[in-house]
């Protein structure tokens, strides 16, 4: 990718034992909206703050707009990375009003109340400039603060866990108005997440880091449709495992024959997503319903094969089968499969 906004390779990060980032390697592209997702502590927001010039790396290389901000004795400092922060907690200045807020890294100069204007217009906050941060909601503050790391123009946008400090509710619609602000602005922007749905609705790419190690960049689908290992297939959804064998196109397993994609051969363990799998009452049925759990906008139909696997399947609202159902199992559409040298495990 020669257009990279971000590149970087080799980066490692220790900490006394800890190896918190181990030989990581990626590119964002101008313009992409990149998530950092995993498990906590597996050097997430490490990798974040080494971009952005807050850790020094131990190794590795990090180029930010093409200029080379971090390898052996280089270092710049944040202000010189053209990069922008938003921190978890938003860490607005308390004692400056939000116009100087948002003008704060821009040079001075005939041109910073347009600038201040316009990144306040584009975050919906053009007539709170003259409020304190204090007098604002957390929506808000959260729009402040993106607007005030937009405002130099950084080539990259950083954000640490945007959302966490929003109720669920807010969340949601803020996450819309990111995304939409964001593509306004044609900025590029690196988040991190360790919420799934947070990282598959949002970006354009994520990136899995797996105890500091990078274990897959994929689009949001190829993530959930060929996850690299059986950790990162449990940790980005839902996920029974069954065992089977594989002979090119097709696995056979207790399900009968499936599909698999892509084709594979020998004793595998096949993914099983709880959306793919469908259920049909039947009284002679060999799977029984032993659980339902009703959400409201789904519910999970919990089935045990007649090996005593259980099998969840994600369904509508509608659907009524009870503990006690017979019912017949099918699944819908192509499974993945992983090499099988662990035993089965089920999440
Ligand atoms: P979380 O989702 O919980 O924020 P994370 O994925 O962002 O986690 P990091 O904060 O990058 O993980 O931490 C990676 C590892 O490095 C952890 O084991 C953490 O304890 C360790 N670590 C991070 N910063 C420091 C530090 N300044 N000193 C010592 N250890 C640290």
């Amino acid at each position: 990718m020669a257009d990279a906004a971000v590149r970087v390779s080799g980066l490692s990060k220790q900490f006394g034992d800890v190896c918190a980032v181990d030989d990581v390697a990626f590119y964002v592209a101008r313009g992409e909206f990149m998530a950092l997702l995993g498990p906590s502590g597996c050097g997430k927001t490490t990798t974040l703050r080494l971009i952005g010039g807050f850790e020094r790396p131990d190794r590795g290389r990090i180029e930010v707009g093409g200029r080379v901000v971090a390898e052996g004795r280089t270092f710049l400092p944040p202000e010189r990375r053209r990069v922008g922060m938003v921190f978890q907690d938003y860490a607005l200045f308390p004692h400056l009003d939000v116009a100087r807020n948002v003008g704060y890294g821009v040079r001075s100069g005939s041109t910073r109340a347009a600038r201040v204007g316009e990144m306040l217009e584009l975050v919906g906050l053009g007539d709170l400039g003259g409020r304190m941060p204090h007098e604002l909601s957390g929506g808000q503050q959260q729009r402040v603060a993106l607007a005030r790391a937009l405002a130099p123009r950084p080539e990259v946008l950083l954000l640490d866990e945007p959302f966490s400090n929003l109720d669920a509710t807010l969340r949601a619609r803020v996450r819309g108005e990111l995304r939409e602000i964001l593509t306004a602005a044609g900025a590029t922007a690196i988040f991190v997440t360790h919420d799934r749905e947070e990282a598959l609705s949002l970006a354009d790419r994520v990136a899995i880091l797996w105890q500091g190690r990078l274990v897959q960049v994929a689009t949001p689908n190829e993530l959930y449709r060929q996850p690299a290992t059986v950790e990162v297939a449990a940790f980005i959804g839902d996920a029974d495992l069954l065992p089977g064998e594989a002979t090119g196109g097709y696995v056979g397993c207790e399900l009968g024959r499936l599909p698999v994609c892509p084709p594979t051969h020998g004793q595998v363990r096949v993914l099983i997503r709880p959306e793919a799998v469908q259920l049909c009452a039947d009284p002679n049925g060999s799977a029984q319903v032993v659980a339902r759990e009703f959400y409201g906008h789904d519910q999970v139909v919990v089935v045990r094969l007649p090996s005593g696997r259980l099998l969840r399947a994600r369904l509508g609202p509608w659907a009524t089968f009870q503990p006690g159902d017979c019912v017949e199992v099918g699944i819908d559409g192509a499974v993945s499969v992983f090499p099988n040298d662990v035993a089965p495990t089920a999440t």
